[in-house]
């Protein structure tokens, strides 16, 4: 597989999946436009894109879905109670497809599972090609069992780690804003993030991936050093951080 962050925070997602065959987004929270962009610099054609897969309704998930969609007749996939929400932004488009539990796309197999956050359903995806599992789990505001027993099972990892506590309650947001951020339904911290990794770290990890970091109450050094003190120096080589602004390596695995 390979895989390539075309954005990650909370000014838009969008990610990127490739396999021998096909291709597909993991939600589309920039603007159709910028998508397009992010995908010329990385020699992609969009008509490529076989679908749109999306977490939850959060506006930084879904911005640019509904307009990419329609421009290059690409479906979107979500949870039915996730897509019905959208209906008013999504009515004339045909393309919506809600699944009810695992579902394929061309030679990728999805399997969503619930995480706690403040749109419900959000919802993250352990993605399976041939021998190859990935996962995708941001926006959660604590680890459930359920997330453990899905993250563990992908070789390669992407996960939210969202804020440093102390600048989070140092800085500038309203306090209502810090409480939503830190509560159950909010967002993880690099902290839980780091003890998390440390719990699940098995020998078959070949890359782990920070995402959804706070431009405020964070940065890619601050998180990467926070959570490599929990994984460990061996664990240097497998931690990287995505980010808002940069278009990301694209990683093969
Ligand atoms: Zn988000
Ligand atoms: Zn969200």
């Amino acid at each position: 597989m390979k895989i390539c962050s075309l954005a990650s925070g909370s000014r838009g997602n969008s990610l990127f999946v490739e396999s021998e065959y096909s291709r597909i987004l993991i939600d589309a929270g920039l603007s159709a436009s910028q998508i397009k962009e992010r995908l010329n610099f990385i020699k992609v054609d969009p008509t490529s894109i076989e679908g749109i897969v999306i977490t939850h309704i959060h506006r930084d998930h879904i911005n640019g879905a509904n307009a990419f969609s329609r421009q290059f007749n690409i479906p979107i996939y979500g949870h039915p109670d996730t897509l019905d929400e959208l209906t008013f932004i999504f009515s004339r488009n045909k393309r919506i497809t809600p699944w009810t539990g695992p579902f394929s796309i061309a030679d990728f197999d999805l399997e969503p599972f619930r995480v706690s956050h403040d749109a419900i359903p959000t919802v993250g995806y352990l993605i399976t090609n041939q021998n190859k599992k990935m996962v995708i789990c941001t926006d959660l505001g604590i680890i459930t069992p359920e997330v453990e027993q899905h993250v563990k099972q992908a070789q390669f990892i992407i996960l939210e780690s969202n804020h440093d506590p102390e600048m989070l309650m140092n800085g500038p947001y309203p306090w209502e804003l810090k409480e939503r951020i830190s509560s159950r339904l909010g967002h993880l911290s690099n902290h839980d993030t780091g003890v998390f990794l440390k719990n699940i770290l098995h020998g078959n990890i070949q890359k782990i991936l920070l995402a959804h970091l706070s431009e405020e109450n964070n940065s890619p050094e601050m998180a990467r050093q926070t959570v490599l003190e929990y994984l460990g120096s061996q664990a240097e080589t497998t931690l990287e951080v995505i980010e808002q602004r940069k278009v990301s390596t694209l990683f093969e695995f």
